[in-house]
């Protein structure tokens, strides 16, 4: 369906000037009554803003998204670059598909699934060889410690002017200063296994609010051809509009004015799905302008960075397992920790690692070069010089990507989740917001972006 035939009113960026008699002119000085047929705009075609699209307009509302990449899924992204290996740039997993509105989605969309577990694990200490008994006692026992440690702090203290850095309530956990590195190289694995999980460094995420998410039930499941086809399903039959950069929300008694790069659109409400990167960025203006506790939401909360690096050789060289983790040297903390055998999605001979947090954040600067040399010296460790090189490599730098700013949420230092609640409310009944960061159970998740989605819908429809 066109956007005329839905009832917006597109006007060039040189007429959007005349806002105010256009409104008058087209008969918008009205709002419709309520549960009336709504025109809404939706800013970003990621699963959050397709999920609220394509409620809407399944129950008979006008709805156009504005997106501006010429692609939708933002930070689902599923590379062709290997036509035998579908490689997934953003989200993986379906985190526990136990009651996961994702899993339904891809049972609907027919698509399938290999399930990986944490548990199903190849672990490499510093010198290469698998751990032996004592080390993996030892990881564990450091693990406990913090977690425990972790909880002690947020059993006894809730007052946010004290709360402190993971690392910091970690250090003090196992008494830091009397360690020895190789005891600090564990410890230092232990942490960088948090930033993986939650992209923030360290040093940032909150003691207080560390792990305050919650867990869905289930196993772990990745989609040999790409999670794609979960936000192409939902995007069948919405009218979606690639390359329009949104730079300004406006918005007025009478409705709300999206102005992009090359045109103005008006609705009835609008449906912001912008990463917190973005809305950080102040790449989008808000007039007349955010609610402080919006903007300090926007403000405190932590954007974080997990990025992937794909290696394909012509050989296999690792064992089956699903994971196969590595504990760097205490002076490359932080650095190619953490593999998946990615020959469990595809068949074919690829690995598949990750970087988060500080390091994760340094090394987008690097070049592909460096990188993946960076990434053979640990794999070389880990299996010997004989190993072959990489015929080919796919890297993401999220936190580059001028329309993600990072790769999800964290709960940061000076953060409470009750920001996201902030962040997640509707300003005039007209501006609602969604995303993942507003979703304060299920941030940084795919289902949480999509619920996200599915709760702004009903902020419209009642
Ligand atoms: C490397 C990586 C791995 C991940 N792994 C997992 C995982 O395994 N499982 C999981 O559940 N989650 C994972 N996530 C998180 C998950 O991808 C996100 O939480 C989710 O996709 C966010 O969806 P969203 O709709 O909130 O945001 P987005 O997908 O970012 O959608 C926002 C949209 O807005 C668009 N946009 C931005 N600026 C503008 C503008 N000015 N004008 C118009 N449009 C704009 C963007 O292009 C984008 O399409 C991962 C993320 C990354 C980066």
């Amino acid at each position: 369906m066109t956007m005329h035939r839905r009832g917006f009113l597109r006007v060039t960026a040189l007429s959007a000037l005349a806002f105010g008699t256009a409104t008058a002119c087209d008969g918008w000085g009205t709002a419709p009554p309520p549960g009336a047929r709504q025109r809404v705009i939706v800013v970003g075609a990621g699963i959050a803003g397709l999920a609220a699209a394509r409620s809407l307009a399944d129950r008979g509302h006008d709805v156009l998204v504005l997106e501006a990449r010429d692609r939708i899924g933002g930070r689902i992204r599923t590379s062709g670059h290997w036509a035998d290996a579908p490689a997934d740039l953003g989200a993986t997993w379906i985190h526990g598909v136990d009651g996961n509105p994702i899993t339904d989605l891809a049972r609907k969309a027919g698509a399938a699934t290999v399930p990986t577990s944490y548990e199903n694990g190849t672990d490499y200490g510093t010198d290469g060889h698998p751990v032996d008994d004592a080390t993996a006692a030892a990881i564990g026992h450091w693990r406990d410690r913090i977690a425990k440690a972790l909880r002690d702090v947020q059993d006894q203290d809730d007052d946010e002017a004290h709360d402190t850095s993971v690392r910091t309530v970690a250090q003090q956990a196992v008494n830091w200063p009397v360690l020895g590195d190789p005891d600090k190289a564990l410890v230092s694995s232990v942490l960088n296994d948090y930033e993986h999980e939650y992209a923030g460094s360290v040093d940032e995420l909150s003691s207080l609010y560390f792990d305050s998410d919650a867990r869905i039930k289930g196993k772990d499941v990745l989609f040999p051809g790409g999670f794609t086809a979960i936000t192409e399903f939902l995007a069948a039959g919405v009218t979606v509009h690639t390359g329009q950069v949104v730079e300004r929300i406006d918005w007025h008694d009478a409705g709300v004015s999206i102005t992009t790069r090359s045109d103005t659109f008006r609705g009835d409400h609008v449906v912001v799905t912008l990463p917190l990167g973005v809305l950080q960025s102040g790449a989008v203006e808000f007039t007349p302008g955010l609610p402080t506790d919006k903007a300090a939401a926007v403000e405190h909360l932590g954007m974080g960075v997990l990025d992937k690096c794909y290696l394909r050789f012509p050989t296999k060289f690792w064992p089956d397992t699903d994971w196969l983790t590595y504990v760097p040297r205490l002076d490359n903390a932080g650095q190619w920790g953490q593999w998946v055998n990615f020959t469990r999605a595809c068949g074919q001979p690829i690995l598949l690692g990750f970087n988060a947090g500080d390091f994760g954040r340094s090394s987008e600067t690097s070049s592909d070069a460096d990188l993946v040399a960076g990434a053979m010296s640990t794999l070389r460790t880990m299996y010997g010089p004989g190993i072959p090189a990489p015929l080919d490599y796919q890297i993401t730098r999220w936190s580059q990507d001028p329309y993600a700013r990072g790769s999800y949420s964290f709960n940061k230092i000076g953060s409470t989740p009750v920001m996201r609640d902030h962040l997640a409310a509707s300003i005039d009944d007209r501006v609602h917001f969604a995303g993942e960061a507003t979703d304060r159970n299920s941030f940084g998740t795919v289902h949480g972006a999509y619920t996200s989605g599915l709760r702004a819908a009903r902020r419209i429809t009642g």
